[in-house]
């Protein structure tokens, strides 16, 4: 397939939405992630990304030849691209502030919460996700997502489906009543088919499977929602999509949802924030379950590390990042500071070697 299992993967990811940022990602790329030894670059577009298809659902200015561009840089560096296309959930422009993405704004009957407090804002909405009942979303979503994908000539997409909260609503006439894991579940079956009948591997974030009662993890992490069901819905959440299991806090019992995605047979990608310390100590756990996947012969593989990046990222924020990884810039307040997500990529990337054998 076309992540190389026998490999470790060795990811950087970023949202990405600007046409004037191609340089700092360039600079990036030359200067940071090719000399780290970086082999995998998953840039998340939507809707940053300037559609030639649907013009108007774009608010970003990422042009099609910007990406022919990104690829052919990272294609002499040795760097697989990676589009993330945010599916499902996440559909707003900032976390928290409910302002829908321009898809749904022109097609209100796709947003799954129809009594949302308009202009709200964290804790009483936190973000929008499309309709899981409604597939006339498709015709949309499906060209955009093959835009990206012909742009990039990528054969791996990552379909995001992180923090999924609004699904399966009581408002929704569509979907009141329906089993929240069953409408996860047929949603990722559904953008799996799309990829795999064009010959491409699927990735996504394995939050929603994890039951957060159970492994002690916030609704973020894992879910509260009924949805971690899905989890064992082989049909449909099929073993070949590639996971990439993020966690940000620092869990004193350590990271079971690795475990527990190796033991189910899929490749797992252990995620890391922009936190070093914690990043250190979710690495530690990493060797445990490398060791024990060996050891007991569980089927899935821990096959590598993301470092990620939840901020647009623009010219100054690569210097940032640049900054934290030689230390130019120093320890910051902010917990989401670039340039802490400079220092996490200089304290887990070297050990990406561990996952080699
Ligand atoms: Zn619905």
């Amino acid at each position: 397939m076309a992540i190389d299992k026998k490999n470790a993967f060795v990811g950087f990811h970023t949202r990405f939405g600007n046409h004037e940022a191609v340089d700092g990602l360039i600079k990036l790329i030359h200067e940071g992630l090719a000399p780290m030894g970086f082999n995998a670059l998953i840039l998340e577009l939507n809707p940053g990304y300037s559609y030639r298809c649907f013009p108007e659902y774009s608010n970003g200015t990422v042009t099609y030849e910007d990406l022919q561009f990104i690829k052919e840089t990272c294609d002499e560096q040795n760097i697989k691209v990676i589009p993330l296309f945010q599916c499902l959930s996440h559909q707003c422009e900032n976390f928290g502030d409910g302002k829908p993405w321009p898809l749904l704004v022109a097609h209100p009957e796709f947003i799954e919460q129809k009594d949302f407090i308009e202009g709200g804002e964290w804790p009483d909405i936190y973000c929008h996700s499309w309709c899981a009942s409604n597939d006339d979303i498709y015709q949309y979503i499906f060209p955009m997502m093959d835009e990206i994908i012909e742009a990039l000539d990528a054969d791996v997409v990552h379909i995001g489906l992180d923090e999924v909260f609004e699904i399966g609503e009581d408002s929704c006439p569509l979907c009141k009543g329906k089993n929240k894991a069953e409408l996860f579940a047929r949603t990722v079956r559904i953008l799996h088919n799309h990829l795999s009948q064009k010959g491409i591997e699927t990735m996504m974030w394995g939050d929603r499977l994890l039951n957060a009662e159970k492994l002690g993890m916030n609704m973020w992490e894992a879910d509260k929602f009924g949805m971690y069901p899905a989890f064992d819905m082989e049909d449909k959440v099929t073993r070949d999509i590639v996971i990439t299991d993020w966690h940000y806090d620092l869990h004193s019992h350590g990271y079971p949802s690795v475990e527990q995605f190796m033991k189910a047979g899929f490749h797992t990608i252990a995620s890391f924030g922009a936190n070093d310390e914690q990043a250190a100590h979710f690495w530690k756990h990493c060797l445990e379950y490398i060791y024990l996947g060996k050891k007991n012969h569980w089927p899935g593989k821990l096959g590598g590390l993301l470092i990620t990046h939840w901020t647009p990222l623009t010219n100054k924020l690569a210097d940032e990042i640049l900054g934290g990884m030689n230390g130019t810039i120093g320890k910051s307040d902010n917990p989401w500071d670039s340039s802490e997500v400079g220092r996490c990529i200089q304290a887990i990337v070297p050990k990406g070697k561990y996952f080699r054998k």
